[in-house]
């Protein structure tokens, strides 16, 4: 009795003569082959070539400076408390006087990382900030063999001086 319609009967008949010489079996494998040959590749040769993302796409972060250079975090947690992966941690800081020229409020993040292991890239703490402070940039996350890497800290978050203050203009600063 058959347990599914779906069982195939397999029959073990004899090759033909053709069947046996195997040639046009391995003609009709290279004609496949040759086929694939001249259509358009699914694959590019990044990093050399680069395709256009969306227009939502959604990388890198950026804490970004206001147009005096001054940090404008105010290490308020908002973008914490909003992030669904729980990726942000924080330590806030009392500005002192003479660093008026460094941070542009009262507050500022000592420390700010980002596990960009758990981050899932939605967007959610650019949402929240008040401060017009975090937002995701069209940078690509780099790969790395040590997850110790991927927890970025203010140096690789912060906007380096002198570079575009718009998110998505943002070039990667370049040692
Ligand atoms: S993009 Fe989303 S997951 Fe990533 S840090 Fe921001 S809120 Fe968290
Ligand atoms: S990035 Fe924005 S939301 Fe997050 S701590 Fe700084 S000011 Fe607050």
């Amino acid at each position: 009795m058959q347990l599914t319609n779906r069982s195939k009967l397999v029959v073990n008949k004899e090759l033909s003569w053709s069947e046996k010489l195997y040639l046009p079996a391995i003609f009709s494998g290279m004609m496949i082959t040759i086929k694939h040959l001249f259509r358009k590749k699914a694959t590019i040769q990044y990093p050399e070539q680069k395709r256009e993302f969306s227009k939502v796409y959604r990388g890198k972060h950026i804490l970004k400076r206001d147009e005096q250079g001054r940090e404008n975090c105010t290490a308020c947690g908002l973008c914490a408390v909003s992030c669904p992966a729980e990726a942000i941690t924080m330590v806030s800081a009392e500005r002192k006087k003479g660093e008026e020229h460094l941070y542009r409020e009262e507050k500022y993040a000592s420390s700010y990382e980002i596990n960009m292991l758990r981050c899932i890239f939605c967007g959610l703490c650019e949402e929240a900030c008040p401060k017009d402070a975090i937002y995701l940039t069209e940078e690509l996350m780099p790969a790395n063999y040590d997850r110790s890497n991927f927890i970025y800290g203010k140096d690789k978050l912060v906007q380096p001086l002198g570079t575009s203050a718009h998110p998505k203009t943002y070039k990667p600063y370049k040692k």
